[in-house]
């Protein structure tokens, strides 16, 4: 397919993947592929802290923050998360947007007490909840977690809450990197690379200092936090091929202006495919509503499920991936993370226009 439109793992920077393939068998003039470095050679390491580095750089990430590199996945920080941080004294409290938000909490009420602060699975996600500031919650309450960006269904948070003490912990796997936010808003926060870091297998955690003492000793070791900021994320073996491939994109980031020119560029691409959805006089049809929309995933039904099957075969044809809505939602979506080119988008309003003039 000429254009991917993934929602996950998803479409990787051209010139990435041919820097991967050019350094694949001999990386450095080691003679040997990143493949086959020990975790603790100089060559190694060099890349993984250099990852460290500019991931600091680009978000903005203050000292007191720790930067982690784990596996499992963000869901293993659905569990992560309470094993660290949430004791028989305490209660979690979870803002529901989606599927993802709703098997954090599930695995939030196997460790302890864990409740729902706000949701909107009553309009099948359609939107954000209405959470601007999160203020005198119970003292008990360990943290709040939150879904920046819901994957399946396509909204996003715009502003995110306001907290007094409570630390605020989000998932941000499917919009980190994508826009500009400040760290200090958040005690944690993780994602799983697979949309806009690199390929699966790494998981990065940023994370509060002062907020990972509070962790709870009495959990295995390999889940603990601390036992991953002691070693730099180096307790084991780590995951060196994804991190050296997250640090190859990390470096393709920087070439692209930084953070501020990728948020710009992620908004004119998702105007232009929102505009051809609004004025398609109904034949398209966004699921989120407006004020919740994701730059990220772009949510579209039709008519009926017939028309949704043709524009799908119709759009493989013509070379454009990736775009079946989930089982959930139905329809379909059109994922415009960070390596997604704006002529991608440009080619995929023209054939959404075409394919409606030749349907409607
Ligand atoms: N959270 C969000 C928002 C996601 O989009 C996904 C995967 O698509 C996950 C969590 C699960 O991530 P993983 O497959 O890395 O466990």
């Amino acid at each position: 397919a000429r254009f991917n439109f993934n929602p996950g793992p998803a479409a990787l920077p051209k010139s990435v993947l041919e820097t991967a393939q050019k350094e694949f068998t001999n990386y450095d003039s080691t003679h040997m592929s990143v493949l086959e470095l020990s975790h603790r050679s100089k060559s190694y390491e060099d890349i993984h802290f250099e990852a460290v580095k500019r991931l600091r750089s680009l978000l903005d990430i203050p000292e007191q923050y720790e930067v982690l590199f784990l596996q499992g996945g963000a869901s293993q920080q659905f569990a992560m998360v309470p094993m660290n941080f949430l004791n028989s004294e305490q209660s979690a409290s979870y803002i529901v947007s989606g599927s993802w938000s709703e098997k954090a909490l599930k695995e939030a009420k196997s460790i302890g007490q864990a409740e729902i602060y706000a949701s909107t699975k009553d309009t099948n996600y359609t939107k954000i909840p209405d959470v601007h500031s999160i203020q005198n919650i119970n003292e008990k309450t360990a943290y709040v977690h939150l879904t920046s960006n819901n994957t399946i269904y396509g909204t996003q948070w715009r502003d995110f809450p306001e907290t007094d003490t409570t630390p605020l912990i989000a998932d941000m796997s499917s919009d980190i990197l994508s826009r500009r936010f400040d760290v200090r808003s958040f005690s944690l926060f993780y994602a799983g690379a697979q949309k806009n870091l690199g390929p699966s297998g790494v998981t990065v955690v940023v994370a509060d200092r002062q907020f990972l003492e509070k962790s709870r000793k009495d959990i295995p070791t390999i889940f603990s936090y601390q036992t991953h900021v002691e070693k730099h994320s180096l307790y084991h073996t780590p995951p060196t091929f994804s991190i050296y491939m997250l640090n190859l994109v990390l470096k393709w980031v920087e070439e692209q202006g930084g953070i501020d020119a990728i948020e710009s560029l992620n908004k004119q691409k998702a105007e232009k495919l929102y505009d051809a959805i609004d004025h398609s006089n109904n034949f398209y049809k966004g699921h989120a509503e407006v004020a919740s929309r994701s730059a990220m995933n772009v949510t579209f039904t039709l008519e009926n499920k017939e028309l949704e099957e043709l524009f799908l075969q119709e759009a493989e044809e013509a070379g454009f991936s990736g775009l079946k809505g989930h089982r959930s939602v139905g329809g379909l979506r059109a994922s415009l993370y960070n390596a997604v080119p704006l002529e991608a988008v440009n080619a995929l309003c023209s054939f959404m226009d075409d394919f409606r003039h030749r349907h409607q």
